[in-house]
């Protein structure tokens, strides 16, 4: 532990613990919005690729193209060349080996998780045997001082547990292994691994970053976590002054106080106490979650958000007065249940033309339930945005685009990295239509929020420079030659 202090005192960083938090990661110095406050390789890391994933990711970068090769032996490594190849090649030298023992079918039931498992004790024991090197920032000692939360979960958790640790005992076959310490890392897995993303918060991967497992959750935090490949980087996204905790988000923030607490209860088994949690049952708070995920007034014009009635029959619009009966709003709740879930059985290779026609039923009938500024209306036209893009239908993309924004601007600070994203988005669906002068404040927007969070040197971060250089060109070339 000491090792790791001297480590993190390089990054003026400390550890320290806090009084029903565990450990914290405090700065030991003023940070400004961009900087990167620290950075992490994986200890172990592994592509979301499995047997019904139809596209694969390398390995090593875990890019997506065409042309990857897999590992001839086991057939489940996949390498873009044999730079990543050479670069994984001591770790996967022990997998193949193992992985090549399973039959056919069981190499099949070899999930992501399955593997990162398998990974972790081959890199312990690489690291032990000294056959790769071991360092202050990486070492399974700092693995095993995550929080695995073992008597907080529940029967079912701790039967799948087992079951996984039977499988991956089964793939190692080390005479010495102990199944329940195993089981025990699965728990730890499960409240500390990070799913890694790609510039546009794809997930791509899951890996285990046992320092940024440090940093503890706000759900309005001061940082962000990004990934450059497999590469974990925290950036400031404020002013962080020297003594304050730095923290990131585990969940998605935009929801009411009471879904972000679920989520974080569920799967990182704690109670948020973050400012904007302790404001639960406060007016604030109550408004806060009606807009988000509570029903419309029945009025067209009034924007007014509805709270249930004290007789409990109805919701009343807290800004005409007006009440909406129980039944009404349970009429439209199953009609769009009904249709979602027809929408969610269907197979997902099913074309996007027939989920835009059922998501727009669905979004219909959501604006006639909920708040304007209702999530999962937003969530429904996200959906619908998704599938234009890929039929390539721009200009209806760009109109579902400019309907999402003002949802993102509300539910997320001035910056954050899905409110650059969107920008970026509408800029590039405005250059493709040819309106220049949007496309220059929309690209520049999203250039002034994503080189916070996520700086200025991956060739995602240039394409955008590269694309704003052009908008603003031609943006005063036609200007010019208005003239
Ligand atoms: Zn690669
Ligand atoms: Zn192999
Ligand atoms: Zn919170
Ligand atoms: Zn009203």
């Amino acid at each position: 532990m000491e090792d790791l202090k001297s480590a993190l005192q390089d990054f003026n960083l400390s550890v320290s613990t806090v009084q029903g938090k565990g450990r914290s990661l405090l700065a030991n110095r003023d940070f400004y919005p961009g900087e990167v406050i620290i950075s992490q390789e994986p200890y172990v890391c592994v592509p979301n690729n499995s047997s019904v994933s139809a596209q694969k990711r390398c390995d090593g970068c875990f890019s997506a193209t065409n042309a990857l090769s897999r590992c001839s032996r086991c057939q489940v490594a996949c390498y873009c060349g044999t730079s990543c190849q050479r670069s994984e090649w001591k770790l996967h030298r022990l997998e193949c080996e193992a992985l090549s023992r399973l039959d056919r079918d069981k190499r099949k039931s070899v999930t992501p998780s399955i593997r990162l498992m398998v990974r972790l004790y081959l890199r312990r024991k690489l690291q032990h045997d000294k056959i790769i090197p071991s360092t202050a920032m990486d070492n399974y000692n700092l693995v095993e001082t995550l929080v695995a939360h073992m008597s907080n979960i529940t029967e079912e958790q701790l039967v799948l547990y087992a079951q996984m640790a039977n499988l991956v005992n089964s793939i190692l076959q080390w005479p010495e292994i102990n199944i329940k310490e195993i089981a025990e890392n699965f728990s730890k897995f499960a409240c500390n691994v990070h799913t890694i993303c790609d510039s546009e918060l794809r997930p791509v991967g899951t890996g285990l970053y046992p320092v940024i497992s440090i940093i503890n959750h706000s759900c309005l935090p001061n940082c962000v976590l990004i990934f450059e490949g497999r590469l974990a980087l925290v950036r400031a996204m404020q002013h962080i002054p020297t003594g304050t905790e730095v923290l990131i988000s585990y969940i998605e923030t935009a929801g009411s106080t009471m879904t972000r607490q679920k989520a974080l209860k569920e799967q990182y088994l704690f109670t948020c106490t973050c400012p904007g949690c302790s404001k639960a049952g406060q007016y604030d708070d109550i408004l806060e979650s009606a807009i988000l995920e509570g029903y419309r007034c029945k009025s067209e014009k009034c924007g007014g958000f509805l709270l249930r009635t004290t007789d409990g029959k109805g919701f009343q619009c807290q800004g005409c007065g007006l009440i909406r009966a129980k039944e009404d709003i349970q009429r439209i709740a199953a009609e769009i249940k009904l249709l979602s879930e027809e929408e969610a059985s269907k197979p997902s290779s099913n074309s996007n033309y027939q989920a835009i026609s059922v998501y727009k039923k669905i979004e219909k009938l959501q604006t006639e339930l909920y708040h304007p500024f209702s999530i999962y209306l937003m969530q429904t036209r996200e959906k619908i945005l998704k599938s234009l893009m890929e039929l390539e239908h721009w200009t209806e993309a760009l109109a579902y685009c400019k309907l999402t924004i003002p949802f993102y601007q509300r539910a997320y600070p001035a910056v954050h990295p899905l409110l650059g994203l969107q920008y970026y988005t509408s800029g590039k669906l405005e250059w493709y239509l040819g309106h220049t002068e949007e496309a220059v404040k929309s690209l520049t927007k999203a250039m002034d929020i994503l080189r916070i969070t996520h700086g200025t040197n991956t060739i995602f971060m240039k394409e955008l420079l590269m694309k704003l250089d052009e908008a603003r060109a031609e943006a005063s070339y036609k200007l010019s030659s208005r003239e």
